[in-house]
């Protein structure tokens, strides 16, 4: 094994210059702070001779696909990292939504937060499903427990709790919910690898959750995701989903579709896995750096990811309120001129996107608090391609904008 986890062949992206005052700035004319465009969740990749490794094993095999042994022992690595008794690799997060949807047998109406990635909604929404939307804590950003119970109608058939930015949703609070009015819970947990709920690792909350391997997710297998689960019944439900109700070579017991996870996005999988306590290392001090540097900048801050609890702190969220000396897009226009690709995650909210915006022009009255947080947050790039560095220099442009503006 090598010792370095982490692809030595990374660089991470340095500034072409200090910014102390307002001519500093790219959107008065001067050069951009970086050459190349930083993205807020540039690909972080683990030791490349391990993937490569897994992949000559994979030609020499010549199984890509349908459940090979790569896909298995990446499934039991995360069943023990995560501790949950069943782990469904899939092709991508979303269609592990939908399957893990379709196997608890939600249908009519599904309490959803808006404030959270379209796929949460679109995952319903494609398979007939009304994604009815609930408010948040503002202080959270997390689903409202109060919120949800007062969008329960008979129609109502299921709750898909977020764990927007990794922070866990109010699991028990949303538990309690769900069994008063005998509905199935589960967790959109796209976010949440490896952060912990009141200690126990996000994974086997509700019925079941849902984790995404995008590239752009702290740890990745290219594009991929999972469903994990300790109920034995779902889980083999959710299997047979999986790969069109095959059970065995000739018999289809169950409706399917094709979710499989390829051999190929496991190889990357259970290379990423082994670099995931040294990604979280430095998205953590990323974030400290952030924290310790934005600290006395009037009208913005940065959200603290939970207390005593473990993060993976992919996300650096920053809150630009209504009183500061500069409006959160102008903010992010001179971000944007510097090209830090700073994002609007995840503004507007989906009720105010075209599809559910014709389906609940009202549904806003209903959203307050998503509606304020959506219209203030920024997130900022942070993981394994952002130097200390990068970071002192988008928290002096930030400094300047804001001080600027006021
Ligand atoms: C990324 C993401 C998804 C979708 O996952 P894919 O793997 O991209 O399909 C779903 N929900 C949330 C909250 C996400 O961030």
């Amino acid at each position: 094994m090598n010792a370095a986890p982490i692809s030595p062949a990374y660089v991470p992206a340095q500034p072409e210059k200090s910014v102390t005052k307002p001519g500093d700035l790219a959107i008065a004319g001067a050069p951009p702070a970086f050459a190349a465009p930083l993205h807020v969740g540039g690909p972080n990749v683990g030791d490349r001779e391990v993937f490569l490794r897994h992949v000559g094993d994979m030609f020499d095999r010549r199984w890509f696909s349908n459940n090979g042994p790569l896909v298995q022992q990446f499934e039991q690595r995360l069943c023990e990292d995560l501790g949950v008794r069943h782990c469904i690799a899939m092709c991508n997060g979303t269609v592990a939504l939908e399957i893990a949807i379709r196997a608890l047998g939600m249908e009519g109406e599904v309490i959803v937060p808006s404030y959270t990635f379209i796929a949460t909604a679109h995952a319903l929404h494609w398979q007939g499903i009304t994604p009815v939307f609930a408010d948040i804590d503002p202080a959270t950003h997390a689903l409202d427990p109060l919120a949800v119970r007062r969008m329960i109608t008979p129609r109502t058939s299921g709750i898909i709790g977020v764990h927007l930015w990794g922070r866990p949703a109010p699991a028990d609070e949303l538990q309690k919910v769900a069994d008063d009015h005998g509905l199935p819970l589960m967790f959109d947990a796209a976010h949440a690898f490896g952060c912990t709920y009141k200690g126990r690792k996000v994974g086997s909350l509700g019925q079941c959750e849902v984790f995404s391997f995008h590239a752009t997710k702290f740890f990745n297998t290219f594009e991929g995701g999972a469903v994990t689960t300790n109920d034995d019944e779902l889980a083999e439900a959710i299997r047979l989903m999986r790969n069109f109700g095959f059970a065995g070579y000739d018999n289809v017991i169950h409706p399917g579709t094709n979710g499989k996870m390829v051999e190929i996005c496991a190889a990357m999988g259970l290379a990423n896995l082994d670099a995931v306590p040294e990604i979280v290392r430095i998205n953590q001090h990323n974030h400290a750096l952030y924290s310790a540097h934005l600290v006395d900048v009037p009208g913005v801050s940065i959200l603290p990811m939970s207390e005593g609890e473990e993060s993976n702190f992919q996300y650096v969220v920053l809150e630009v309120s209504e009183d500061a000396g500069v409006t959160r897009d102008a903010l992010v226009e001179a971000l944007h001129a510097e090209n830090i690709l700073a994002r609007k995650y995840f503004w507007p909210g989906c009720h105010r996107m075209k599809p559910y915006r014709e389906m609940f022009p009202h549904a806003g009255l209903v959203l307050p608090e998503t509606i304020r947080v959506a219209d203030r947050v920024v997130i900022l790039p942070t993981g394994t391609s952002v130097s200390a560095e990068a970071i002192a220099t988008i928290c002096s442009i930030i400094r300047v904008v804001v001080e600027r503006g006021a």
